[in-house]
C-alpha cells in the first residue's frame, strides 16, 4: 500500500503538493494540520486556554471531531459542524500551534492518523507524520523554504482570503510556530532520518509533485 509522509514546517507548501499528489496518484490525502487547528478552535469556543492542560484534558478525549471528504476535498467537522473555513483563519494558526505542544492532544490525533492511513493508500502532511505517525511509510519527505519566501506565500494566500494581515506580522508568527513546532518535548518537527529533502525555495508546486512522483514510481518498479 503506498503511503506517503511529508513533513515540513508552516507554509513550506506540502498541502498544495499533499493535493496535487493525491489527485495524481488517485490516493487520499489527509491534512493533520487542520484537525490541530480544530482542537484549537474547540479550546477557543469553550474559553479554554491552548496551554491550559488541565483544561484541554477535559475535552480532548471526547472531541467530536471527524475529517469527511466531499467532491475530492477535506472537510473537517466539529461537533457536526464544517469548521473548514474558520480553521483556515490566521488567529487559529497559533492557537493550533500551542494546542499541538500537549502531548495528550497529540495521541489522541496520533489514533484517530494512523486509522485513516491504515485503511486506505494515502498521503499524509504535518510535522511528525515521518517518525511518529507513519515511521513504516515507504516514501518519506521533509519540505522546507526560506522563512521569508514562506510569509511571502502565506501572505498571499490570506489576501485573497481577504484577512488583513500584514507581512512583518506573518513573518514573525512563522518564526514562532517553527520554534514551537521544533522545540517542543513530544514529536517536534525534525528532519527523519530516511526522509528526503526538498527545498522548495525556488520549486512550483508541480516541480515538487515531479520529484515525489518519480521516487514513488521508481520504488513502486514502474
Ligand atoms: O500545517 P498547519 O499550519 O495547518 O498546522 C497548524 C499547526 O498544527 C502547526 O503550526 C503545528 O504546530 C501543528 N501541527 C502539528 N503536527 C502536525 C500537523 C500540524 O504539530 N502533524
Amino acid at each position: 500500500m503506498i503511503n506517503i509522509a511529508i513533513d515540513g514546517p508552516s507554509s513550506s507548501g506540502k498541502s498544495t503538493v499533499a493535493k496535487l499528489l493525491s489527485k495524481k496518484l488517485n490516493i487520499l490525502y489527509l491534512d493533520t494540520g487542520a484537525m490541530y487547528r480544530a482542537c484549537g478552535l474547540k479550546a477557543k469556543r469553550l474559553g479554554i486556554s491552548c496551554l491550559d492542560e488541565k483544561g484541554v484534558a477535559s475535552f480532548i478525549g471526547n472531541i467530536d471531531l471527524q475529517v469527511k471528504y466531499e467532491n475530492g476535498a477535506q472537510h473537517v467537522y466539529l461537533d457536526g459542524e464544517d469548521v473548514s473555513n474558520e480553521i483556515r483563519k490566521n488567529e487559529v494558526s497559533m492557537l493550533a500551534s500551542q494546542i499541538s505542544s500537549l502531548s495528550i492532544v497529540r495521541e489522541k490525533m496520533l489514533e484517530m492518523q494512523r486509522e485513516v492511513a491504515s485503511k486506505q493508500p494515502c498521503v499524509l502532511d504535518g510535522r511528525d507524520i515521518c517518525m511518529y505517525v507513519l515511521p513504516n511509510a515507504k516514501y518519506k519527505f521533509f519540505m522546507t523554504a526560506d522563512a521569508k519566501i514562506r510569509a511571502e506565500r502565506r501572505y498571499k494566500e490570506l489576501l485573497s482570503k481577504d484577512q488583513n494581515v500584514t507581512f512583518d506580522d506573518l513573518l514573525r508568527e512563522i518564526n514562532e510556530r517553527d520554534y514551537n513546532d521544533s522545540h517542543r518535548a513530544f514529536a517536534p518537527l525534525a528532519i527523519a532520518p530516511d526522509a528526503t529533502v526538498i527545498d522548495t525555495t525556488h520549486l512550483t508546486a508541480e516541480q515538487v509533485v515531479d520529484i515525489i512522483v518519480n521516487e514513488v514510481n521508481k520504488g513502486e518498479g514502474k
